[in-house]
């Protein structure tokens, strides 16, 4: 072949995007790093931006109740900006992990993350969550080892438990020289250079810089931490692995920088491993066959969606990532589960929380669609092909509720709310046999949430009651007699998601294993795709 299937303007445009989440355990410095990137990008003039958004929630960008009490973010949004002609998309994750489940989903959108971990702390419990749904995909992992400034432990320690825990290959791209009180800066192991640090001023140019590691000028400035960096350098060439990009496009390496993001120091070296290393929009597999990026004709898939983004207006917006094709505002494309055509007008992006109306996107970029119901997690969109995209994932609940009415009156609201509800992901919903309605939540503020929404949006006052179960596994069975045998035996343990797929709900782990092992045939799914 010669020529290139795909329109080169496309192609071009294509490999200029790059689309990333940040993941982090809550207080690791997500907000500070997210504010110091839009910086960069121009994104905000002012430092403070969304960290004022962050604490002032009581202000205008507020637009749920609950939010409000509790001062806290339950919805990621979608930030563009331009650094150095690329692209870039940073979708923001909820940072408390009551709503990991929706963190999950946007992972499913992006083509690299990077996961900032807090230099004091390590590896924490969200970390090893977050890392675990990367997984799934190999995406590909930068570093940022936040909090230099701070009394931190041992890069070489925190190295190790990177690795042990995560089950990652760290390379160190930088490396700190001092820390704490004594933070002079990092050291570049690809460029050999020194990047001094200086506490408190932010850094938004390489002016200070000290080439070679054996330069004099760094004992003159640094005679107290510049022998420590020259043997830790030496060791980490002899143990660590040189960074590979293929391993890092792999997911098997991730390339490691050490940083303070309150300073804006480290911050720009991210960036530009962003540009430079992670990759741009990948091809994305359907049920029947694999779309590539620049291919011409527009696909792609909703990945979430979110509520009352504005008290005026009581809308949703579908947040849908473009896979192929390019948007042009009022194009028509076939929903594909629905079977039938709808108009793309006024399809929104998001800077830095602000709307904009959306004038061109291509495979990498995020809209956000007007949606009154029709569409769910998961769909589909496309200009006519019968195709759906793989991938976005269910995962067990790990908390449940049954539902209960005050007036019984009302159950025909409260399965109806349930059911939006549950389409819309903010929840998940089970049938049991009899009729009796369960949700399942990853965080026991989703419960709340849903309580208040059920009661503002359609009238319904529902008790939640705890529920004897542990956990759901979906179900796949071997034949037609081995799922009426199973369903006749575990009838009570049995249920319906919104979809209508079996699920099991196990009151124990125990409970689990020994069902699993009664019925070696069948197979239990801890996540289910959306679809
Ligand atoms: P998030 O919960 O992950 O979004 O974390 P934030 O960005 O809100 O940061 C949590 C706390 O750590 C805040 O008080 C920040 O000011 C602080 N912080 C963030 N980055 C740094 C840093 O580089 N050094 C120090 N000393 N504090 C930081």
């Amino acid at each position: 072949m010669t020529t290139t299937p795909f329109p080169p303007e496309l192609l071009r445009d294509v490999e200029k995007r790059r689309t990333f989440a940040i993941i982090a355990h809550p207080d690791a410095g997500k907000t500070t790093l997210t504010e110091k990137l839009l910086l960069f990008g121009g994104a905000i003039q002012l430092a403070g931006t969304v960290k004022a958004r962050k604490s002032a929630r009581h202000a205008t960008s507020d637009w749920m109740e609950v939010e409000k009490q509790r001062g806290i973010s339950v919805s990621s949004s979608v930030m563009q900006f331009e650094y150095m002609d690329h692209t870039v998309n940073l979708l923001d994750t909820p940072g408390h992990e009551d709503f990991s489940e929706d963190t999950y989903r946007v992972l499913t959108a992006v083509d690299a993350a990077v996961m900032v971990i807090d230099a004091a702390k390590g590896v924490e419990a969200q970390t090893i969550k977050l890392l675990e749904v990367c997984r799934l995909r190999n995406t590909p992992i930068i570093t940022f080892v936040n909090k230099m400034d701070r009394e931190v432990r041992e890069p070489f320690e925190l190295l190790a438990e990177i690795e042990d825990v995560l089950k990652i290959t760290c390379a160190p791209v930088t490396w700190p020289l001092g820390m704490g009180k004594a933070f002079r800066g990092v050291y570049h192991l690809l460029q050999d250079q020194v990047l001094t640090f200086t506490p408190g001023e932010e850094r938004r140019s390489d002016a200070q810089v000290l080439k070679g590691i054996a330069n004099p000028e760094l004992d003159a400035r640094f005679p107290m931490e510049v022998g420590q960096l020259r043997e830790d350098v030496e060791l980490i060439e002899g143990a660590s692995p040189p960074f590979e990009l293929g391993e890092f496009l792999a997911g098997q390496q991730t390339p490691v920088f050490f940083g303070s993001g309150i300073n804006n120091f480290g911050v720009q070296e991210i960036l530009h491993a962003l540009i430079d290393w992670a990759p741009p929009p990948q091809a994305r597999d359907t049920g029947t066959r694999r779309v590539q990026p620049a291919e011409p004709a527009f696909t792609g898939f909703v990945f979430k969606i979110q509520a009352n983004m504005d008290p005026r207006h009581r809308d949703r917006i579908a947040f849908f990532r473009i896979c192929s094709g390019r948007y042009s505002s009022g194009m028509k494309v076939k929903h594909v589960r629905a079977g039938r055509d709808m108009k793309l007008a006024n399809a929104l992006t998001f800077m830095a929380n602000e709307r904009v109306i959306m004038e061109d996107g291509v495979a990498g970029d995020i809209i956000g669609i007007h949606n009154h119901g029709q569409l769910q997690i998961g769909d589909t969109l496309t200009e006519g092909e019968n195709i759906g995209f793989k991938g976005i994932p269910y995962f067990s609940p790990e908390l449940f509720r049954a539902a209960r009415l005050r007036d019984p009156l009302k159950s025909k609201q409260l399965q109806k709310g349930l059911q939006e509800l549950g389409e819309e992901g903010a929840i998940q919903v089970f049938e049991l046999e009899g009729g009796q309605m369960l949700l399942g939540a990853v965080g026991v503020l989703q419960f709340e949430i849903v309580a208040q929404r059920l009661k503002d949006e359609y009238k319904v006052d529902a008790i939640f009651e705890p529920a004897d179960i542990h956990t759901a596994r979906w179900l796949s069975f071997p034949d037609e007699v081995t799922r009426r045998n199973f369903e006749r035996e575990q009838a009570l343990r049995l249920g319906k998601d919104i979809d209508g797929n079996p699920v099991y709900l196990a009151t124990s782990r125990y409970n689990l294993e020994v069902t699993m092992e009664k019925w070696p045939k069948v197979t239990f799914h801890a996540t289910r795709e959306h679809g």
